[in-house]
């Protein structure tokens, strides 16, 4: 008796328990030839694992095809445009990643003698040289493994530098727009935060700054393009306050996707920067894989840098490990080196100009989104788009239906979801970020489906309420699941 229509296409995927039939088996060993020991008695009672209670009995072809097929659940930048507003889902262009796949390159061990990882040491520099270039900073680590590893790492070295001065002073200024990662760290590098408010511009309020900025503050920690996606144009005069009164200022460069190619954080005052080498430059990211967080920073800065760094003798390259103000290590051995292959890789392949066009097709398509858009929902703030844009759902809440319902609504659409009610500071925001990979005819179609979700809000509100009405599992008890997690399975009856 048939009891499930099983179609590959659909999501009527079992359980690989429900699909489960005794003496089944994946692997065929040969026969013992040598006497068989009982494994407690040879390894101990304890390292010996009991039976599991209804584990799953499946053929190797059961097992792969289950797994593949709910690999064809996950929505990837390879199916379509993932508009996650903050996170820069881009394109990573396949040819980084057989780069980074080189034999050389994916089998160097860490531990190698100096004199045998020249080419590797001779990658970390270029890739030093080349974000320096990018960003007009002096001097940079290619260490930490993700944007807030970098974060912290900046901070601490903030902190060194003040300590060394004399006073490592006691607080960080933080803009109520900022990415949540930006206190965490200020709390963790051991200083108080101190809110300040965006203007209506959703800009950094230049008056309120000058009141807050004392001998107590260490630095302020802004995200340019900010996270609205506007770009701070008085980046200058905040840094000049800064420094008037021997603050720093710290960039959140995870949007420089906004900026390479068109202006340098290091020329318009920035003491202290972290790059998302795994947004900006070509590493696939979003399921907690490998990272890269490079911290870069003005001369004054340098000696706190993480040790060792990248010295050269003559021809030769070495590890210096001589640095007697370095904050220490930040990580294990120097960094995730196949993300910071991916990020020269890339960063070659564009060249100057290159990298240049692509900052201004990042720009062009959030910007082509928002005309697009502007109709049908309210835009946050009336400042020019940089790399995103970030949308109100006010029209919509004024007829009972908030961001959340309509992100869920994109998924029967046939799109991931743009970013759900961040920023904070603007009313159930949807942040939307298409990246420079995606073409006219992509941007067209997700625009389509908002525009439908725009219309259906006015005529038949209930379908957003309910939706998605395409998934295995519409609607999930989002705060249950957070409280309650059930985390082991029991079997069906
Ligand atoms: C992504 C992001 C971070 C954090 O980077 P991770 O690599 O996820 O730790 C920090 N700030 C901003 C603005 C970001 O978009």
């Amino acid at each position: 008796m048939i009891t499930k229509v099983r179609s590959h296409l659909s999501q009527n995927e079992p359980l690989l328990f429900e699909i489960s039939s005794p003496g089944k088996q994946g692997y065929q060993l040969p026969e013992l030839d040598v006497p068989e020991v009982d494994p407690a008695a040879a390894l101990g009672a304890a390292y010996v694992r009991s039976e599991i209670e209804g584990f799953p009995e499946v053929s190797e072809v059961d097992a792969i095809r289950h797994f593949t097929r709910l690999s064809t659940w996950n929505y990837a930048i390879d199916l379509g445009l993932y508009p996650l507003g903050s996170c820069t889902m881009k394109y990573n262009p396949r040819i980084n990643e057989q780069v980074a796949r080189t034999e050389g390159l994916a089998w160097i061990h860490p531990y190698q003698a100096e004199s045998l990882a020249q080419g590797a040491m001779e990658i970390l520099a270029s890739l030093e040289r080349a974000l320096l270039e990018i960003t007009g900073m002096e001097a940079i680590t290619l260490q930490p493994a993700a944007g807030a590893h970098g974060e912290l790492t900046g901070m601490m070295l903030v902190r060194a530098m003040l300590e060394a001065r004399g006073n490592p002073r006691r607080t960080v200024i933080v803009p109520d727009s900022a990415h949540g990662t930006n206190p965490a760290t200020v709390r963790m590098a051991g200083y108080e935060i101190a809110n300040i408010a965006s203007n209506d511009q959703g800009m950094i309020d230049i008056a309120a700054l000058e009141r807050m900025v004392t001998e107590d503050t260490a630095a302020l920690m802004l995200t340019n393009p900010n996270t609205v996606g506007i770009f701070e144009v008085h980046i200058r005069e905040i840094a000049a306050i800064l420094h008037a009164r021997g603050a720093q200022l710290y960039m959140d460069g995870a949007n420089m996707n906004a900026l390479a190619g068109i202006a340098r954080p290091g020329d318009f005052g920035v003491d202290v920067m972290h790059l998302n080498l795994h947004k900006t430059f070509s590493t696939p990211h979003g399921g907690g894989g490998p990272g890269s967080g490079p911290v870069a920073v003005k001369q004054h800065l340098e000696a706190f840098l993480p040790k060792p760094r990248l010295a050269k003798d003559g021809s030769q390259w070495r590890w210096n490990y001589n640095r007697p103000q370095s904050i220490g290590r930040v990580r294990a051995f120097y960094g995730n080196f196949g993300v910071l292959v991916r990020a020269l890789a890339y960063i070659q392949a564009h060249g100057g100009p290159g990298l240049k066009a692509a900052t201004m097709d990042a720009l062009l398509n959030a910007n082509y989104l928002r005309k697009l858009l502007e109709p049908h929902y309210q835009i946050a703030y009336p400042a020019p788009s940089m790399h995103e844009c970030v949308f109100s759902d006010s029209r919509q809440a004024a007829r009972g239906v908030s961001t959340g319902a309509i992100a869920k609504r994109l998924i029967d659409y046939g799109f991931h979801p743009y970013t759900v009610n961040f920023p904070l500071i603007v009313h159930g925001a949807l942040m939307i970020e298409p990246t420079e990979t995606e073409g006219k005819r992509e941007l067209d179609a997700f625009a389509e489906a908002l525009i439908a979700i725009a219309q259906e809000v006015e005529q038949q509100p209930a379908l957003v309420l309910e939706a998605p009405h395409s998934t295995r599992v519409s609607r999930v008890d989002e705060t249950g699941a957070a409280r309650n997690p059930v985390l082991k399975f029991t079997a069906r009856t």
